[in-house]
């Protein structure tokens, strides 16, 4: 018997010993620098020349490793290897499926810090949030394992006395998984993991910033028992790989997370029927957000600020649930703000990661780090800057924790995604007036109410239309089987991660009827 499911804890750092055996590893880690990685295409190992250097986001100097990179040749094969071993895969019992799950999940708990410090250097995440990465990782496979089980006992319909009819899911087919860089470990072992334990075969395509916790969970999940060409490891330019296999006549399903412009585009192509398909392919597409935290008239203003200053800031705002807009009543609007700039200021210092004292790390790349000072100029425009709007890239990637006030609710800056740490103030008449102004994106993924009345929470929870809604809390840190989570509108197909009904996306209902 499974045991229940129950998420995996976060560690303590103020502990000595945990903060001792973070370190070690983190030393282990930079021991490992500069190894080469290769494909995975049915068990196989491939070396290509081209290959994907893979830097250190708080030192560009440092190098991670260098990942080999598959063209649409190598796409090709590994489609055909998933293509066959999908014949045999796909009759597996959810049992054996599920418990390479169990087992992969158990290697990765006894190694958790070996895979949190890799995070820290390869995403420049904090430790806190790296840790948080590697649990939420170990929380998929246990759950969608157990999820599998679940699915695997049926569903009850009816039959007439004169037959016996039958309704149970199948899997797909070839999908392809297409991940982020921002949850390198969780997002990326989640979507592939999901569509694995289904019965569908994969072709895994990691984000170009962060491919090397994919190569370490290929790893795991092959010492864990999967069988060859099951999941199947093919980095690559996401315009030549990934369009390439996006268009394949093979190919049944897509999972992608990432960011609208690239959703939108998958999701155009995946649409296209070409020749020999005999399906209309399925899409899974998870993208971006302009999360918002409503401050009540009648709140905990140390609450708020406390709420706003974590999800705005964690991870350096890079994630899809990050807060980046502040609607607040007029009549806390100044007192609000002031506490937010204050702890802005005394307790969001950014540095490198690898010291735990650092509350924030780098930005991922150049091309992020372009764009959010891009922003901060516009945001210089549009609103009055409270804290922050430096940036220093002569290292590694760092942008201030920056805080704008009084913005208008239709500018730039309260309606695009900028994906870093900038946070938008905007003050409302009435909290009527707030979640107009919060529901006036084209995107629906977060959001916060912080409010001591009953009736505007039950007002929000109503209209406030967004697929996670958080109350008197921050709008980050869903939890897996806690916290299903996608988004509404421009924000994705609401697939709901870690959620009771994620895997059936990647699968089909069958009826069968038997006359008696
Ligand atoms: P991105 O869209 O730039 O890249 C995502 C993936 O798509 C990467 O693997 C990339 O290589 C690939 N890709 C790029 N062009 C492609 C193409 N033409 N064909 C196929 N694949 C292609 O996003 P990102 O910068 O890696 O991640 C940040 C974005 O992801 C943000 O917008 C964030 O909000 C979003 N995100 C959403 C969720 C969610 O659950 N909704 C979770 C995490 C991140």
């Amino acid at each position: 018997m499974v045991v229940p499911y129950k998420h995996e804890p976060f560690t303590d750092f103020t502990v000595e010993e945990n903060r001792k055996a973070l370190q070690a590893a983190i030393k282990q880690v930079e021991a490992d620098l500069g190894k080469e990685y290769p494909l995975i295409i049915g068990g196989e190992r491939i070396m290509t020349d081209d290959k994907i250097e893979v830097v250190n986001p708080a030192n560009k100097k440092e190098v991670i490793g260098y990942v080999s990179k598959a063209n649409q040749d190598l796409a090709e094969k590994a489609h055909q290897v998933a293509d066959e071993t999908f014949d045999w895969w796909r009759k597996t019992k959810a049992k054996f499926r599920a418990d390479i799950l169990f087992r992969a999940a158990a290697i990765v708990r006894r190694r958790k810090h070996e895979f949190t410090a890799h995070l820290v250097k390869e995403g420049g995440k904090p430790w806190k949030e790296a840790d948080a990465d590697t649990a939420e990782a170990i929380d998929f496979m246990e759950y969608y394992g157990r999820q599998m089980l679940e699915i695997d006992k049926g569903v009850e319909i009816n039959s007439r006395p004169i037959e016996n009819n039958r309704f149970h899911y199948i899997p797909l087919g070839v999908g392809v998984v297409i991940s982020p860089w921002n949850f390198l470990f969780a997002i990326m072992c989640g979507t592939t993991v999901a569509a694995m334990v289904s019965g569908n075969t994969v072709l895994l395509k990691p984000a170009s910033a962060t491919p090397i916790i994919a190569y370490k969970m290929m790893e795991v999940l092959e010492e864990a028992g999967l069988p060859k060409g099951v999941i199947n490891y093919i980095p690559g330019s996401g315009k030549e790989v990934g369009d390439y296999l996006v268009d394949h006549p093979r190919t049944r399903f897509i999972s992608f997370t990432g960011s609208r412009e690239v959703g939108t585009r998958l999701f155009e192509r995946a649409a296209k029927v070409h020749d020999g398909q005999k399906w209309l392919k399925r899409t899974i597409i998870e993208m971006g957000g302009k999360d918002t935290i409503v401050v009540d008239s009648d709140s905990d203003l140390e609450l708020a600020a406390d709420a706003i200053t974590y999800s705005a800031f964690g991870f350096s705002g890079q994630k899809c649930s990050a807060c980046s807009r502040v609607i607040a009543h007029e009549g806390v609007y100044d007192e609000l703000l002031d506490r937010v700039v204050q702890k802005t200021k005394e307790q969001v210092n950014y540095g490198d990661p690898t010291d735990n004292s650092n509350y924030m790390g780098p930005v991922i790349d150049q091309g992020a780090y372009d764009k959010i000072m891009s922003y901060i100029e516009i945001g210089k425009e549009e609103g009055r800057l409270m804290t922050g709007g430096k940036g220093d890239d002569s290292k590694g990637w760092f942008v201030a924790p920056t805080v704008f006030a009084d913005l208008d609710p239709e500018a730039r800056l309260m309606q695009e995604e900028i994906f870093g740490p900038v946070v938008g103030f905007t003050k409302a008449k009435s909290f009527d007036e707030a979640i107009e102004f919060a529901n006036n994106t084209e995107y629906g993924l977060t959001g916060a109410v912080i409010s001591n009345n009953r009736e505007h929470i039950e007002k929000a929870r109503e209209d406030f239309h967004v697929g996670n809604l958080y109350f008197n809390r921050g709008c980050t840190a869903a939890i897996v089987g806690y916290h299903p989570f996608g988004g509404f509108n421009m924000s994705g197909t609401d697939s709901k991660a870690g959620g009771p009904d994620y895997l059936i996306h990647h699968m089909q209902g069958k009826t069968t009827s038997e006359m008696l």
